[in-house]
């Protein structure tokens, strides 16, 4: 009898990967009543603290709602940092008090969730000398206010500037959120006027097929807003595709079930596009696993019901995400709760937010550990958004990129031929000597210009 030879050796075979330690760590979503550390909400049932009007009720919008939630939990320094810090944030505070429970109160300053919503005056870093409001230029490709067309067939509709949180490194900054110490926002009303305008300029635009509704957020329409905007997109013999934009299942994932009125009007304008053939999708943003609870696998499970699909925009930061394990369990996550992952965005040069920026070769480094780690369409595309208005271009693909003065160069054909737009690594990434000639403005200059001539 002869045994069949084996190329592999017995002794050295990987267990299979079911075995493996942690893998099963994206499938364990906290269920229990967390929110009971926080002292203000000790006392909250569950029932309560599930109903998004109790959630909305109770958000946090300034230091003294703070203090007066997470008073004995935290320390007076740390309120103190956060007075000073939103005295030079770009953006106002608000956050939920779901999210504010997702916090480590134990140590709020390492905490990814804190890190994103509450401004630390000790963690701020000087803004790169390159760096300005409106970094993508959007205001320039605007035909209306509030409407930006740069793309051949797809525009990006704003048809309001509140959000039910505020991330402090928002790209919108220039447009978003209530007016701050630092920024006079540009004014977005919801009229219908405006938003009449920026129909009638879609409409008379044979090449738009595809509307992107953001933010602003659209979980801060109305039902009856909600309905509209999409009948009136959808009736439209041009638009094949439109995309609901929403950080609400991040922020308040209750409100799917609590809020019936705003989720049938969603479901309503889902079925009326699929009745037309066309295409209605909801895109979220989360950015840590951290942010995926019970809850948010709930509200998921009744999109998935009703034919909903939901795909995710992640912006990388430093100390939140940019690590592959945690962008790893992020990705099998949201898979996990039918959500795609889309992209990662490597975050703008927006001002107020250094501290968050990463160079661009960590997010190649990073996606070169996430594709494999699931399936291929559950990979998110790791792209930048070139600043000056070149639109979203793949990480991996400068036209030059030198890693020591961390100036990196991209083209875009498709979108602005002939343009080159320029990207800056955060300071703070760079070697001594790069960081020597960045505070230099003769040398500044040169290592554009070297740049721009390569
Ligand atoms: C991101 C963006 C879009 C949508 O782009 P996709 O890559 O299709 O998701 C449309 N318009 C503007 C101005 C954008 O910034
Ligand atoms: S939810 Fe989106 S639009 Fe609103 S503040 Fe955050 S990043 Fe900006």
């Amino acid at each position: 009898m002869h045994t069949i030879p084996s190329i592999i050796d017995p002794e050295h075979v990987d267990p299979p990967v079911e075995n493996r330690a942690g893998l099963d760590e994206h499938r364990r979503l906290r269920r229990d009543e967390f929110w009971r550390v926080i002292p203000a909400y000790a006392e909250v049932s569950a029932a309560e603290f599930g109903d998004h009007k109790w959630q909305q009720r109770h958000t946090v919008s300034n230091v003294h709602q703070l203090r007066a939630t997470v008073g004995g939990i935290a320390r007076e320094e740390f309120f103190k940092d956060i007075e000073d810090g939103i005295s030079s944030a770009p953006m106002a505070l608000r956050i939920s008090p779901y999210l504010l429970s997702l916090i480590d109160w134990e140590n709020p300053a390492a905490d990814p969730i804190r890190a994103q919503f509450l401004p630390l005056r000790s963690g701020q870093q000087p803004d790169h000398p390159m760096l300005r409001y409106d970094s993508l230029n959007e205001r320039e490709d605007s035909p209306v206010p509030g409407l930006t067309h740069r793309y051949p067939d797809k525009a990006l509709f704003l048809p309001q500037p509140s959000c039910p949180v505020y991330c402090r490194f928002c790209t919108r900054s220039y447009a978003v959120g209530n007016d701050t110490e630092m920024i006079e926002k540009m004014k977005l009303g919801a009229s219908a006027g405006r938003w009449d305008e920026a129909f009638r300029y879609i409409e008379s635009q044979p090449q738009l097929e595809d509307i992107v509704i953001s933010g602003g957020d659209t979980y801060n329409l109305k039902a009856g807003h909600i309905e509209a905007i999409g009948r009136r997109l959808l009736g439209m013999p041009n638009i094949r595709r439109i995309r609901y934009a929403t950080k609400g299942l991040c922020v308040l994932p209750q409100k799917i079930a609590t809020d019936p009125a705003w989720t049938d009007a969603l479901t309503r304008v889902v079925e009326l596009g699929r009745k037309l053939h066309k295409d209605v999708v909801v895109h979220t943003h989360f950015n840590h696993p951290n942010e995926i609870t019970g809850a948010t696998e709930d509200a998921l499970g009744i999109f998935t019901e009703r034919g909903i699909h939901v795909r995710c925009q992640t912006v990388l930061q430093r100390g939140v995400n940019d690590s592959a394990e945690v962008m790893s369990l992020l990705v099998r996550r949201l898979s996990y709760i039918n959500v795609h992952p889309y992209y990662v965005y490597v975050h703008d040069m927006v001002p107020g937010v250094e501290d968050l920026r990463t160079p661009l070769h960590a997010a190649q480094s990073l996606e070169r550990h996430v594709r494999g780690v699931t399936a291929g369409f559950n990979t998110p595309f790791f792209v930048l958004d070139a600043p000056g208005g070149g639109g979203k271009r793949d990480v991996h693909s400068p036209d030059w990129y030198n890693r020591a003065t961390g100036v990196s160069v991209f083209t875009a054909p498709g979108v602005k031929a002939g343009r080159k737009f320029l990207f800056f690594d955060p300071i703070q990434s760079l070697g001594e000597e790069a960081r020597w000639r960045w505070s230099q403005p003769l040398e500044r200059r040169a290592m554009i210009d070297e740049a721009l001539n390569a």
